[in-house]
């Protein structure tokens, strides 16, 4: 039983990972930039996409909103004239509480792929499945707000060592929550050594412009992939 449970995981993941690399192939194809943007609700994705786009990307960036239901994010997007499509988990795939590669490939004919370098694919907000299954990205950012509390790194690690960014949001806060910055940003560490860190505030814009140049790196640097 146990492992029979195991190996219809294990098919799921490499379903995934074959559509994954479809997916990377037509982003590759327009010379598209992907980032894979994760986190719990209300960490701030939106907000921070917001923030870079104001400070003036220098990429034609498209936004892939991924919600289980609605399009309150994409709304807050496309306000900044930016070209968003909406992917909802629910019904067309039973509410899922992440995007999975079937799901992006889904919504890819209604992506203007020759009109941007760079498309940032905003994650249904959740700390645990959406870091299980690769979509196509180049690179994979999440954000953690010290709202959250310093012991999240250690409670959900794959997701913050599935990431080569890890953004720290809502430091506005810290004077207010019971939040020790050096101890989140040590967690931070021990589970993902090698992560790109960075320490903003949506609200302040503390941080948005190293947040921006990280956002228009991705381009760059898969463009120097083989
Ligand atoms: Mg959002
Ligand atoms: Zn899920």
């Amino acid at each position: 039983m146990h492992r029979t449970r195991i190996r219809v995981a294990a098919d799921a993941l490499d379903a995934n990972e074959t559509i994954a690399r479809a997916n990377r192939a037509d982003f590759d194809r327009a010379g598209v930039a992907v980032v894979n943007l994760m986190s719990a609700p209300g960490s701030g994705k939106t907000a921070l996409l917001e923030r870079a786009i104001e400070a003036g990307l220098d990429s034609r960036v498209g936004v892939l909103e991924g919600d289980v239901q609605g399009s309150l994010d994409a709304d807050r997007i496309a306000r900044l004239h930016v070209p968003v499509t909406q992917l909802n988990t629910a019904p067309g795939f039973g509410g899922e509480c992440h995007l999975d590669a079937n799901m992006v490939r889904t919504a890819l004919p209604d992506v203007p792929l020759a009109e941007i370098d760079l498309l940032v694919i905003e994650n249904v907000g959740n700390l645990v499945c959406p870091a299980e299954f690769r979509v196509g990205e180049d690179a994979r950012a999440m954000i953690c707000s010290v709202a959250e509390g310093e012991d999240k790194p250690l409670k959900y690690p794959l997701m913050f060592r599935a990431c080569e960014l890890v953004c720290v949001n809502k430091i506005d806060l810290l004077p207010h929550v019971d939040c020790d910055l050096d101890r989140l940003l040590a967690n931070v560490a021990a589970v993902n050594p090698d992560a790109t860190v960075l320490t903003v505030s949506a609200r302040t814009g503390e941080g948005i412009e190293a947040w921006r140049a990280w956002l228009d790196a991705v381009p760059r640097r898969s463009a120097t992939r083989a």
